[in-house]
């Protein structure tokens, strides 16, 4: 079951350098752009059951098709603001392989007829910033990317970097960013719609989600949507880390069992045994050994298991994992991100902190269990962005599967 698709090219020395990929079959669906039509890319991409790996798992073709039916000019904007914690795969295919991104990125120009892209690159990846903007000058002296490009086709591409901020990570605040604004979420509208890059008709998906395209191109979308279990047709690059004995990167197709994911690719537990995971990237909450040992690796069995797949980026934890601990440092953390646009998510996500910080000095009651609660359920469903309901549920996770160690640590005066 387990497959190299996306990160075939990783193992090859230097393959970041374009001489070097060009021997590599890069560039290849790029040199042919002129045997299809914008449609027959688009339809491949639709017919292949590819969903954006950033997080939320939509079907990639069904948002290519709003902006492809939009009018006026378009843009394209890669979303590479990876800043979930637990997440680190976006930064394996910019170190390892940028030319598949921006391969990836030219046919998308092409098939929604935009002439002007965009990477939005997270403030933190520094070094991953130099390795993309050196790919994007081999790409125009080579001539993929410019005015006159080999594929006859213009398309522009720039390199943006955020300041930092978690939350440039949801699409409508990176595109607020990217305009020059506070990095703060739009409301949405209640239709689906493409957003907006100054008031023009974007696309905003993930690295990973473009890095598939030039391979769903060159392979069929047949081959890609017979990989994994539909609805979950694929495969993604899922990670592993916390304690783990080998933390990486390993691309897998939808369906392998959670349990051989980590004790395969990623090496087994560090310790006597798995206390619980984090199932993709802080956000999608936690689950115990008892669910996680019957969990495929697909959408649909992670959210009936009440999590989600989200990145992809599982972080396992052993027996000796204090589940408090854990909490606390994952809402100071959500605590720091939070735009404070909204009263729910800015004072919730400071009153869980402060809450929390009682368990751990010994200054907590059996009511401070009910003001976790409490305070989850008013971030749910109340804010402009999902950022306050994904912090509902990972305290409703932890409390849900992990309560007896929160009353532990309630001092009972006798
Ligand atoms: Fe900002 Fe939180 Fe509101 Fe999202 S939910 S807009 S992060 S305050």
């Amino acid at each position: 079951m387990l497959f190299k698709n996306v990160s075939a090219r990783f193992e090859i020395e230097n393959s970041n350098s374009i001489d070097v990929i060009l021997e590599h079959n890069g560039y290849e669906m790029v040199k042919k752009l002129q045997e299809f039509t914008p449609e027959q890319i688009i339809q491949e991409v639709e017919k292949s059951g590819l969903r954006g790996k950033g997080g939320g798992g939509a079907l990639a073709g069904a948002k290519w098709r709003l902006l492809e039916k939009a009018k006026g000019k378009k843009y394209i904007v890669i979303n590479a603001d990876e800043s979930e914690p637990g997440t680190f795969k976006d930064r394996s295919i910019i170190e390892k392989d940028p030319h598949l991104l921006i391969e990836g990125i030219i046919l998308t120009a092409y098939a929604l007829n935009s002439n002007d892209a965009f990477i939005y690159i997270r403030g933190e990846y520094q070094e991953q910033a130099k390795i993309l903007q050196k790919a994007i000058d081999e790409a125009y002296e080579k001539g993929f990317l410019g005015d006159e490009t080999i594929h006859k086709y213009n398309i522009h591409l720039t390199l943006h970097r955020g300041a930092g901020a978690y939350i440039c990570g949801e699409k409508s605040a990176l595109l607020e960013s990217l305009e020059g604004k506070r990095g703060h979420p739009r409301l949405k509208p209640h239709t689906p719609s493409p957003e907006y890059f100054f008031n023009n008709p974007t696309l905003v998906n993930n690295v990973e989600t473009i890095a598939t395209i030039p391979s769903i191109i060159k392979n069929g979308s047949s081959f890609y949507k017979n990989l994994g279990v539909e609805p979950s047709c694929g495969s993604m690059l899922f990670g592993v880390s916390g304690h783990v004995n080998k933390p990486g990167i390993y691309e897998c197709e939808f369906g392998v069992s959670m349990l051989d994911y980590i004790n395969t690719l990623g090496g087994g537990v560090k310790g006597e045994s798995i206390k619980a995971v984090i199932t993709g990237g802080v956000s999608t909450g936690v689950i115990p050994f008892e669910i996680v040992k019957d969990i495929k690796l697909t959408y649909e069995d992670l959210r009936k298991a009440g999590s989600s797949l989200g990145t992809g980026g599982m972080i396992v934890m052993n027996e000796s994992t204090c589940m408090v601990k854990a909490l606390k440092n994952i809402l100071s953390f959500y605590h720091d991100e939070s735009c404070g646009q909204c009263t729910p998510c800015r004072e919730g996500t400071f009153w869980v902190d402060a809450t929390l910080d009682k368990f751990l000095d010994g200054s907590a009651t059996l009511e401070d269990i009910e003001i976790l609660k409490s305070n989850s359920k008013i971030m749910n469903g109340k804010t402009v962005c999902v950022f306050a309901p994904s912090v509902s549920t990972v305290i409703d996770s932890f409390l849900k599967y992990f309560q007896d160690e929160f009353i532990a640590k309630i001092k009972v005066d006798v």
